[in-house]
């Protein structure tokens, strides 16, 4: 049986590695069979997080941080989990590729995963000029017209990232304020190619086979209007990604997983969470990392409090 197996591959699960990893406790991450890193592999210059004055390309610190975890000895499985049964002592993590691993404490640190508009189009024109990921899509649509929608700092993001490539970007946002931080704000708004579509909801994607356009209403007169694109970029937001955890461990209003004050301490004992999946707020690379560091140190005293035989004790570690 394992010490302590952690469940995601971002900056909050490599952070608790590379601690856990130190303190001796023989890590196993369980990063995904898809990809590796979390959100930042989707993201571009990262300018703000500690110690790269120059930024750093989302990538490369998320491979930096995965070989600083594995140089201590984590052990890093690409496979998805599948099921987790958390009752009792031993908890059990079923693998796609049907491994049972068992440990007594588990690192729950998912992340969150991108919203949907939900809408006519969106679904069916996915990969055929909807995307989600401008740096993995962006390259397609060179002298090209393309629209994001969102008003946070991933659309400012996205939005900017793309004029390297499209000829037009058109930024659309239901409100007329955006809730991205103002220097995002500030290099969207002094971009010649980009335009700002204020107060409008994207409501349909037309096209068949490929995206032709969107179709939008105007949220304060409900005006309806046609403007054709080829791409359709999606920066809505996050939803902490909590499926496998349903039921199993208790939720809060927003929909994060519930922990104990600054703890990790989720509502079944042994079971930790950190990071984006338990954040509604903040969800930034260096708080996630923070919160990695959080669930180590949690897991590291109620493993030892386990091993003292203060099991009533290891519960409230
Ligand atoms: P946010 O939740 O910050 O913003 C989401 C935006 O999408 C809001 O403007 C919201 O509108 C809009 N929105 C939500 N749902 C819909 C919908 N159904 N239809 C239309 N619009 C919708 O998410 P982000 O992904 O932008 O950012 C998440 C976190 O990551 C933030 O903390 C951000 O600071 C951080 N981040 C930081 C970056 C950096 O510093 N380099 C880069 C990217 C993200 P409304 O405002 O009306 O609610």
């Amino acid at each position: 049986m394992r010490q302590v197996i952690i469940i995601g591959s971002g900056p909050a699960g490599f952070t608790a590695a590379i601690y856990a990893a130190r303190a001796n406790l023989n890590p196993v991450l369980v990063a995904s069979s898809v990809e590796v890193g979390g959100e930042l592999m989707k993201t571009t210059e990262v300018e703000n997080f500690p110690g790269f004055p120059e930024g750093i390309q989302g990538p490369d610190l998320m491979a930096k941080m995965q070989e600083q975890a594995e140089r201590f000895g984590t052990e890093v499985l690409y496979d998805d989990v599948t099921e987790l049964d958390l009752d009792g002592d031993v908890k059990k993590v079923t693998l796609g590729s049907g491994t049972v691993l068992e440990a007594a404490s588990i690192i729950y640190a998912t992340g969150s995963a991108y919203r949907t508009l939900g809408i006519p189009g969106e679904e069916r024109l996915s990969g055929h000029g909807v995307s989600w990921c401008a740096t993995c899509d962006g390259f397609f649509f060179r002298d090209r017209t393309i629209a994001v929608v969102g008003g946070g700092d991933s659309a400012m993001e996205e939005a900017t990232f793309l004029t390297k490539f499209a000829s037009k970007v058109y930024v659309i946002h239901r409100k007329d304020t955006l809730r991205a931080s103002k220097i995002m704000q500030e290099r969207a708004f002094a971009n010649d190619k980009i335009e700002f579509i204020w107060n409008s909801a994207v409501e349909e994607v037309l096209g068949e086979d490929a995206t032709t356009g969107v179709r939008l209403r105007n949220t304060v007169d409900g005006t309806v209007t046609d403007l054709p694109v080829d791409g359709l970029f999606i920066a809505i937001g996050n939803d902490p990604r909590t499926h496998l955890v349903h039921g199993k461990l208790d939720l809060t209003p927003e929909g994060t997983i519930w922990v104990d004050g600054r703890s990790s301490r989720t509502s079944v004992p042994g079971v930790f969470a950190a990071g984006d999946v338990i954040d509604p707020t903040y969800r930034q690379a260096v708080t996630a990392a923070g919160s990695g560091t959080v669930a180590a140190l949690d897991v590291e005293h109620f493993l030892a409090a386990l091993s003292d035989g203060t099991a009533a004790e290891a519960a409230l570690a």
